[in-house]
């Protein structure tokens, strides 16, 4: 006999999404997942109302110690885009339950900021450094990156590499931490690309 999957409640779905404003909660992804279908009438939604533990057994970060209604709890819940909510699920090591929660977490407070403010307030971003704390060097050596992607017709960043002088260059490593930009290669051969979140950062800054 199959087993039971214990789902959650169209209304249980429902404010997860509403809780975060219809936005993806993984942090490096924030995708809005509602918007008009072209039939002028209904709405499409690309999210889905994530198990943080899994609705049956086999599943994602399954606990065997919940009860049905744990499962079917909002505080079982995460919403994603089908694309992050697809991800979680096929990699649970990387994606443990902590994590998750942490996310929803982060994701509800990010609403809850905005909620009845002008979206002017948080669009573009009001400082030069893009609402990124980090040093005048380091906005200097993005503003070189940012050039040199619209240089390029903002073409693949992900293979477009920058030879350094060695693995320790400090602004490198800066932005490296910031998430901004990889550094790869063997150690005669360090060299650095821009990741999303780098090339998010570029997209920001050009609003200014
Ligand atoms: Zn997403």
């Amino acid at each position: 006999m199959a087993e039971e999957r214990h789902v959650f409640t169209k209304d249980t779905a429902k404010r997860l999404c509403d809780r975060v404003a219809s936005i993806c909660s993984k942090p490096d992804c924030k995708a809005p997942t509602k918007g008009p279908h072209s039939d002028g009438e209904s709405a499409i939604n690309v999210g889905m109302a994530c198990h943080i533990h899994a609705a049956s057994p086999g599943g994602p970060r399954y606990d065997v110690n919940q009860t049905e209604e744990d499962r079917r709890s909002i505080h079982n819940g995460i919403w994603l885009c089908r694309t992050c909510g697809t991800l979680i699920d096929t990699d649970e090591d990387r994606f443990p339950a902590p994590l998750l929660r942490a996310w929803r977490a982060e994701a509800e407070l990010a609403a809850f900021k905005t909620i009845g403010k002008p979206a002017a307030a948080f669009g573009a971003p009001t400082d030069a450094t893009g609402g990124v704390r980090m040093s005048a060097d380091a906005v200097e050596y993005m503003r070189f990156l940012m050039d040199d992607f619209i240089e390029n017709n903002f073409r693949d960043h992900r293979n477009r590499w920058f030879g350094l002088k060695s693995h320790d260059e400090p602004i490198p490593n800066e932005l490296r931490a910031l998430g901004l930009v990889q550094i790869q290669g063997m150690r005669n051969d360090p060299r650095l690309s821009l990741t999303d979140a780098g090339v998010a950062w570029i997209m920001r800054m050009r609003q200014l």
